[in-house]
C-alpha cells in the first residue's frame, strides 16, 4: 500500500503552477501577482491639502498667533475634484477641502479649526511652517518605481495600491478553476424532501466550499447517479472549464462504483489504497487532451474532507504559485488514551478540551473515528495526525494537529 507522502509526492510530481493570466483588479486578491507593477505617475501626482483649511503662504501669516491673528482675503474655494487651475496671489488664502489641488503659489495649509471659518475674509490664527498639511507630489510613490514586485501575495492593501496607481488590470497566477462532481444514485440536492434511501449530496457543498476556501473558484455540479454514460458525459461537458477536477464517491471496489471505471476510459488515472484512515481508496491521474489533475476521493464525507486536505489543498496551492503548500502544523497533547490501527496514519477530528500545563492544547476525539460521522467534523477544530506504526496513545503524549482555520488567503 502507497503512504500518504508517497501518495502526494505523486500529486504534487504533476501539478504546477498555472499559466499567468491578465486578470482585472477586482479579481485579484488573494492571487500571486506575476509581473513587476511599476507606477506610471508620482503619488501623489499633484500637491494637495491633507485638510479643511486655507491655503496661503507661510510668509504671509507668519505673524499670525491665537490671540493676534492675521486676516487675508479669500480668493475663492477649492474641493476635492476641482479642475480649475487657481493660483494665489501674495497677501490671500484660499478655501480649500482635503485632497483638493493646492492653487499655485500657496506652500502651507492652515487647518480651519485654526481660523475663524471665514468666507470672504478670513482671520487666520497660526503661523504654519512652509509645508504643513500639504501632501507633496511623489511623497508616497516616485514615479517609475516597481510599486509591487512579481511574486507578492496580492491583498486588500496590494490591490489598494495597484488601483492607486492606475492599474485596472495585472497579471497573475490566476485561481484553479476546480470542477465538483459527486456521484452517487442516492443522493439528492437538499431543500426538497427526500425518498426513501436518499440522503443530502452534502460532499458537493463541502467539497465546493473547500476548493474557495483553498483559493480556488469551485463550480459544484449537482449529483450524478451511478451510471457510466451519465457520468461520462458530465465529466467530458465540465472538463473544458476546469484546471482541476474533484469527484466523490464510487472509488471503492462496490458493484456501482462506476467513477473507477469511467476516468479510467476518459483519462491516465490511478486508482489504489493509501495508508491512512479515513480515506484508505482514492484515484489520481490526468484527463483530457490538456491532461486535467482528477482527484477521485471516496464518498464518506468525513474521507472526502480529509483526502481534501490532505491531497487536494496542497495541489491547488501548488497550482496558484505559492511555495508554502501544507497548514502550520503544532503540537497537543492528548486528554484521553486511545488506540489507533496499525499501518495507517489516522486523521483524528479534535476539539480542544484544555491546556496542558506545558501551555499546549490539550485535546479530544470530536467524536466517533467513523469516516460518516458529518457532526463530529463540524464540531473539530483540528486534525490530529497518528502515525502509521503508533496503535496506541496514552492521555498526555504529544500529537501533531493540523489546524483547521476555514477562510484563508
Ligand atoms: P461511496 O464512496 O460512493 O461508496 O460512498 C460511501 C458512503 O458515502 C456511502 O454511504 C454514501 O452514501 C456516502 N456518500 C457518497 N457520496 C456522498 C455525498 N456526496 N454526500 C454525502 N454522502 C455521500
Ligand atoms: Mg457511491
Amino acid at each position: 500500500m502507497r503512504t500518504v507522502d508517497e501518495h502526494l509526492a505523486g500529486i504534487l510530481r504533476r501539478v504546477g503552477p498555472l499559466t499567468p493570466l491578465v486578470r482585472p483588479l477586482a479579481e485579484v486578491s488573494g492571487c500571486l501577482l506575476a509581473e513587476d507593477v511599476v507606477a506610471a505617475a508620482a503619488l501623489p501626482s499633484f500637491a494637495n491639502s491633507s485638510m479643511d483649511g486655507y491655503a496661503l503662504r507661510a510668509a504671509d501669516v507668519a505673524a499670525a498667533t491665537g490671540d493676534s491673528p492675521v486676516v487675508l482675503p479669500v480668493a475663492g474655494e477649492i474641493a476635492a475634484g476641482s479642475a480649475t487651475l487657481h493660483a494665489l496671489a501674495a497677501g490671500q488664502a484660499f478655501r480649500i477641502m482635503t485632497g483638493a489641488p493646492l492653487p499655485v503659489g500657496a506652500d502651507a495649509v492652515v487647518a480651519q479649526e485654526r481660523t475663524d471659518r471665514g468666507v470672504a475674509r478670513v482671520a487666520v490664527g497660526h503661523a504654519p511652517a512652509v509645508g504643513e498639511y500639504v501632501r507633496e507630489p511623489g511623497s508616497d510613490v516616485t514615479a517609475g518605481t516597481t510599486v509591487v514586485p512579481a511574486g507578492t501575495m496580492l491583498g486588500p492593501r496590494t490591490v489598494a495600491l495597484l488601483a492607486a496607481t492606475g492599474h485596472a488590470r495585472v497579471l497573475v497566477r490566476p485561481r484553479p478553476r476546480v470542477v465538483v462532481v459527486s456521484t452517487g444514485s442516492e443522493l439528492h440536492d437538499p431543500g426538497t424532501p427526500l425518498a426513501h434511501g436518499q440522503i443530502n449530496d452534502s460532499n458537493s457543498y463541502m467539497l465546493a466550499a473547500a476548493v474557495q476556501a483553498a483559493g480556488g473558484l469551485a463550480y459544484r455540479v449537482g449529483p450524478v447517479d451511478d451510471d457510466p454514460r451519465t457520468l461520462t458525459d458530465v465529466l467530458s461537458d465540465q472538463l473544458v472549464r476546469a484546471d482541476a477536477l474533484v469527484t466523490s464517491g464510487g472509488v471503492s471496489v462496490g458493484a456501482y462504483d462506476v467513477v473507477r471505471d469511467v476516468l479510467a476510459r476518459l483519462g491516465d488515472v490511478e486508482f489504489g489504497p493509501v495508508a491512512m484512515q479515513p480515506g484508505m481508496p482514492q484515484g489520481f491521474g490526468t484527463v483530457g487532451e490538456d491532461a486535467v489533475p482528477v482527484f477521485a476521493l471516496p464518498g464518506n464525507p468525513v474521507s472526502s474532507y480529509v483526502s481534501f486536505e490532505v491531497f487536494v489543498r496542497p495541489a491547488l496551492r501548488a497550482m496558484r504559485g505559492l511555495a508554502v503548500l501544507h497548514r502550520p502544523v503544532v503540537m497537543g497533547r492528548w486528554a484521553h488514551p486511545l488506540t489507533s490501527p496499525a499501518g495507517k496514519r489516522q486523521y483524528l477530528r479534535v476539539v480542544v478540551a484544555g491546556t496542558s500545563r506545558g501551555g499546549r492544547p490539550l485535546v479530544n476525539a470530536a467524536g466517533g473515528p467513523s469516516s460518516h460521522l458529518l457532526g463530529g467534523l463540524a464540531q473539530a477544530s483540528a486534525l490530529a495526525v497518528v502515525p502509521a506504526e503508533v496503535t496506541a496513545v496514552a492521555a498526555g503524549n504529544v500529537v501533531e494537529l493540523i489546524e483547521l482555520a476555514d477562510v484563508e488567503f
